[in-house]
């Protein structure tokens, strides 16, 4: 299969120079050159499936120049470090309501569903296209990225990975995660600034052509395991298939039904990978995209105005504190009938004046969105546990928000899937807080452990064993010293 980039559809690739590039040189993103079809018999084939395989089975789709037994081999090693049987298992709350739980993974969040594959897959891309090079892993994280890239590509041969977090702009258990990273080809800097200031340096070197030129001479090409990466999208697409497979499997729907997705939303990767499998053939009524306060994406949808330019809110779900939502490209250039022109003239306009205007009538009827402030957020956790005796994190809790102010305002009928991205335990003092309804403050272990006594889910091991780990990455910079941080990074890194 072909990939062309959103700003320019001549420039083609395959899939391995897709997922070794990350990027396109003239800054857009690479997109299928069209969506293959899932039908009724591929959907009840897959039913017989392990989650393993029908990850290989959609990702065939789309890499062609994989076998099926490479993409077996890799996904199999991917989702065999995941702490369920099911990788990603469809739980039911109530009539027509059901949670997929993604943070069964190493690191406790739905980031380690495509980053525990794409080291295989970008090594196996290498290796078809015969590039000796060695792979720098460039990653601006939000929180749960870093530390999921991190454990994917730790001690990996051929590859080095550098994340830069915003030092104030992640929970403490994210931050230990990454400050005590382990690994020989690794490192983690913390930055003065948020996400999108860590995000924007980070895209600045790599089109940057000085700092490839000065890499190359140390035989190191530099790559993206953010979700601009298509090898980090693709394998999200699964789980929506997976999730459709197993309602009808399970007789909750008929096939054919129409199941909706309500999606906690930051770079719009996950929601985007939701709309893919719709346009592979997943019967899709609404992908409703939830945001937290700051609901630059939510204003879009309903006023077809793109507005970065706005007062950037530190919440309680750090991993969705985003202005500017790099997968949403891919969206709009699917609204623009596929017309780079236009992708590249909005953008222009994201990057010189923060803001673009575009026809969201355009925009495919299927989407939904709305958000919940820091309040709606917190009831949300202490109400669903009350009602289901269920634990959610504070990113799931934004979708939960959404997803009953949507039911109360249609009584939509579908089935409706809330997708959750993160383990509680990943924020236990917020989650704890918001069930008593309190403000304590204590640290991250305590509130752990408070929490496990009260909840019907243990604290995960990785976590647990958290606290008595070494501190390894203490460094805290500038943003205008990403790039230097890269290139002093990579010297230590070199063949
Ligand atoms: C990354 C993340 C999100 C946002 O996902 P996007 O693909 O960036 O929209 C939501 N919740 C959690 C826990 C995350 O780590």
């Amino acid at each position: 299969m072909k990939y062309i980039s959103t700003r320019n559809v001549k420039a083609t690739v395959n899939s391995p120079e897709a997922i070794i590039k990350g990027i396109s040189e003239d800054g857009g993103l690479f997109v299928p050159s069209d969506f293959p079809i899932l039908s009724e018999a591929d959907f009840a084939k897959m039913a017989d499936m392990e989650y393993y395989e029908r990850s290989a089975f959609v990702l065939g789709k789309f890499l062609d120049e994989f076998t099926s037994d490479e993409l077996l081999k890799m996904t199999k090693a991917a989702y065999s470090r995941f702490d369920s049987e099911e990788t990603a298992p469809v739980v039911k709350l109530d009539d027509n309501l059901f949670v997929l739980e993604l943070f069964h993974g190493p690191t406790y969040a739905f980031k380690d569903i495509a980053l525990t594959l794409l080291p295989h897959l970008m090594t196996k891309s290498k290796e078809k296209l015969a590039d000796k090079s060695k792979t720098l892993i460039l990653v601006a994280t939000s929180g749960d990225t870093g530390k999921a890239a991190l454990e994917g590509f730790k001690d990996v041969d051929g590859t080095a990975i550098i994340v830069f977090y915003p030092s104030d702009g992640v929970s403490d258990m994210q931050k230990l995660q990454m400050m005590t990273q382990e690994g020989k080809n690794v490192k983690v800097v913390g930055i003065k600034g948020n996400f999108d200031d860590a995000q924007t340096a980070v895209k600045k070197v790599f089109t940057d052509p000085e700092i490839a030129k000065l890499l190359l001479d140390e035989g190191i090409k530099l790559s993206s395991a953010n979700s601009i990466n298509w090898g980090r999208l693709a394998p999200q697409i699964a789980y929506y298939v997976s999730t459709y497979v197993d309602l009808v499997s399970s007789d909750e729907i008929e096939m054919g039904d129409k199941i909706n997705f309500v999606v906690p939303t930051g770079n719009f990767g996950n929601i985007l990978a939701g709309y893919y499998a719709y346009k592979m053939g997943v019967p899709v009524g609404r992908l409703i995209l939830a945001s937290n306060q700051n609901n630059v994406l939510t204003d879009f949808f309903h006023k077809g105005k793109y507005d970065a330019d706005r007062k950037f809110f530190k919440s309680i779900s750090p991993s969705m504190d985003i202005l500017i939502s790099s997968n949403l490209e891919r969206l709009i250039f699917e609204a623009a009938d596929r017309n780079d022109e236009t992708v590249k003239k909005l953008y222009k306009d994201l990057a010189d004046g923060k803001s673009f205007v575009f026809d969201v009538s355009k925009i495919d009827e299927i989407f939904g969105a709305g958000w919940a402030n820091e309040d709606e957020t917190k009831d949300a956790i202490a109400d669903t546990l009350d009602e289901y005796d269920y634990p959610i994190d504070t990113h799931t809790a934004v979708a939960m928000s959404v997803y009953n102010d949507y039911q109360d305002e249609t009584n939509d009928e579908n089935a409706t899937v809330v997708v959750s991205t993160a383990s509680p335990y990943k924020f236990p003092l917020d989650v704890y807080n918001a069930i008593h309804h309190s403000n304590k403050k204590m640290d991250a272990f305590k509130a752990a452990q408070m929490l496990e006594e009260e909840i019907s889910m243990d604290e995960p091991d990785g976590l647990k064993t958290l606290q008595a780990k070494k501190i390894l990455h203490d460094a805290v910079i500038e943003k205008d010293q990403i790039a230097e941080e890269v290139l002093k990074f990579a010297k230590t890194q070199r063949i």
